[in-house]
């Protein structure tokens, strides 16, 4: 079973171009099973392929309690794949995502995303890699297709495929090595691989109401498979398809943030409005 989910996800570094001779990849890991299984398995694919191409890894500890033993993990996940491990420590660059969540009364899980989405893309480029790999499965992806289709916001469905370009010099490309596999397939990956990973990378993934909510998106997600074999993978290969349609539609202009420099569509970045103003 597991070399049909390897052969997948093979496949689609292969189609999509996720890991090219010359490639600087640097992936996020997180300390649970998806971010885990994509290094694991783009490192497999790029040495079974011979590709000359360098893979790093990246943990941003968030000061989150609970965060620290991450590390660790991370640090195991890292050497198991023999990739040189990074760890950004936001608290000693004055970050601290749960004292932010409360001044600005939003749900932590909200700033957590906007901290992570910053800090990656810059800590990227600085460790001069031109591409990002995140554990993002397929089941997320289905789960962020149908609450963008249901609200409307086509523009967002532009962005799911395995791979996405580089809108501005200092965006670095993201590859998303296990956009056909889901939770379930990444689970019996890392169990049959041997790789270590936490099931609860974070305390507030029990509490949190988007969490919660995206449990309910899986469950439906995958009453659906019981009626209709290949559900997920179907619907993702044709939401791949679909992006290129909006891709042409909604082109989103990027800037300079005018207090950091990051790139951003607006005057301020999300996370100068978080943390400076
Ligand atoms: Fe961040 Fe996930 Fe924890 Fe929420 S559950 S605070 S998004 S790591
Ligand atoms: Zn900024």
């Amino acid at each position: 079973m597991e070399k049909i989910f390897e052969q997948r996800i093979f496949r689609t570094i292969k189609n999509y171009g996720l890991v090219e001779n010359g490639d600087k990849i640097c992936v996020a890991l997180s300390g649970g099973k998806d971010s885990a299984c994509a290094l694991f398995l783009l490192k497999k694919y790029a040495e079974k392929n011979k590709i000359n191409c360098e893979i790093k890894a990246l943990h941003l500890n968030l000061g989150i309690k609970g965060f620290e033993k991450m590390v660790e993990l991370c640090e195991a996940q890292a050497n198991l794949a023999g990739v040189k491990l990074y760890v950004f420590d936001a608290k000693s660059y004055g970050i601290d995502v749960e004292e932010l969540s409360v001044k600005k009364k939003r749900p932590v899980c909200s700033v957590c995303g906007v901290v992570k989405r910053y800090l990656l893309n810059k800590l990227a480029r600085e460790l001069a890699c031109n591409k990002l790999a995140t554990g993002h499965n397929m089941d997320d992806f289905l789960v962020f297709f149908f609450k963008n289709l249901l609200s409307k916001n086509y523009c967002w469905i532009a962005k799911f495929r395995p791979k996405t370009g580089s809108p501005h010099e200092k965006i670095i490309c993201r590859i998303r090595p296990l956009f056909f596999v889901g939770n379930r397939e990444t689970e019996i990956l890392c169990e049959r691989n041997g790789i270590p990973y936490s099931e609860s990378a974070c305390v507030y993934s029990k509490s949190s109401a988007i969490i919660r909510k995206r449990e309910n998106w899986y469950r439906m997600l995958y009453s659906f498979e019981r009626l209709q074999k290949d559900f997920r993978y179907l619907l993702a290969q044709s939401v791949a398809e679909m992006s290129r349609f909006f891709e042409k539609t909604c082109k989103e202009e990027f800037k300079e943030c005018k207090l950091c420099g990051e790139p951003t569509s607006q005057e301020v970045c999300g996370f100068c409005k978080l943390t400076k103003t």
